[in-house]
């Protein structure tokens, strides 16, 4: 006070920041206690075929355990801190084995999409890790299906573009996900050849409210078509903006609406 208002204001943004760093140091110590006690569980929510209503594949959403009777800790709250420390790299693993595993115990499950952070999109030996355990376990590569973010991949266009040409080469479909937030222009779909794009729930949210999303909708599944490939709404909810996103021809469809991001059972 004494040294006036504008050392106040700086010391505030020493604290903050430094707060910052302490909470960024705790969550870095809880990931790492993750990873070496198997305190991660997956959980997946099924996506389904608009015409058919029957599953395509269920995507894993991972989440963390701290204790036997609490509420278990939803990414957000760990998954950008593990992006800034580079441990997503061990976690983008632990999720391929465990999701690998589980397609080799459950014949009945058609596919399973994991989410590859775009950190991991330059792991040069992770196409090598996956089709290791892909081989030992005897799993049809058709089986498993990638996600990456459209802002991942526009970060890195040239890892991107290595990374899907590799694993599509292996017969593992790939996925843009998040579609039409990432500020991509149609014409880099030359070069991020997906084999699917996952239109960000922000569009189908507020569906029934927003008529212009309708709009962007229409184009991205016009444009996914004439480039020979299938779009997936999420984050649908209600049976009335299922209906709309059949209009629009959407191929297949994810959301609580359907099917909650639950265990397998
Ligand atoms: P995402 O890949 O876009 O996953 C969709 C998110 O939307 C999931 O949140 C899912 O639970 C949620 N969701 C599904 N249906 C609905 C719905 O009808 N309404 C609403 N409001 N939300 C719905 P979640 O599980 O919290 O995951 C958040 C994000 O964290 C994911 O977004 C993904 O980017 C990331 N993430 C999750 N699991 C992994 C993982 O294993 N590895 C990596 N690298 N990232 C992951
Ligand atoms: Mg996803
Ligand atoms: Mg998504
Ligand atoms: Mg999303």
């Amino acid at each position: 006070k004494l040294a006036g208002k504008n050392s106040w204001r700086i010391y505030q943004a020493e604290q903050d920041i430094s707060r910052d760093m302490v909470q960024t140091m705790q969550w870095s110590r809880r990931i790492q206690q993750a990873l070496e006690n198997e305190l991660f569980v997956l959980h997946f929510q099924g996506v389904y075929h608009t015409h058919s209503n029957r599953v395509s594949h269920y995507e894993a959403l991972i989440r963390m355990r701290e204790a036997p009777d609490v509420e278990l800790v939803a990414p957000a709250h760990f998954i950008n801190i593990a992006e800034q420390s580079g441990q997503i790299l061990a976690i983008d693993r632990w999720v391929l084995s465990h999701s690998i595993l589980t397609l080799a115990t459950r014949p009945d499950i058609p596919a399973i999409a994991v989410n590859l952070s775009g950190r991991s999109l330059d792991d040069t030996g992770l196409t090598d890790y996956i089709l290791e355990l892909l081989t030992h376990n005897q799993i049809d590569h058709a089986r498993l299906m990638f996600e990456i973010t459209e802002t991942a991949a526009l970060s890195d266009l040239q890892d991107a573009q290595r990374t899907i040409q590799a694993l599509r080469q292996m017969g593992c479909s790939v996925s843009l996900d998040d579609f039409g937030t990432g500020f991509a222009s149609f014409a880099y779909l030359k070069y991020l050849d997906a084999d699917v794009l996952k239109i960000d729930g922000l569009f189908i949210r507020n569906l029934c409210e927003e008529p212009d999303n309708r709009v962007f909708i229409k184009a991205i599944v016009d444009v996914a078509h004439g480039l020979g490939k299938k779009t997936v709404a999420e984050c649908v909810e209600t049976a009335e903006i299922h209906m709309l996103l059949q209009e629009l021809g959407v191929d297949m469809m994810q959301g609580y609406f359907l099917h909650k991001p639950a265990p397998l059972v």
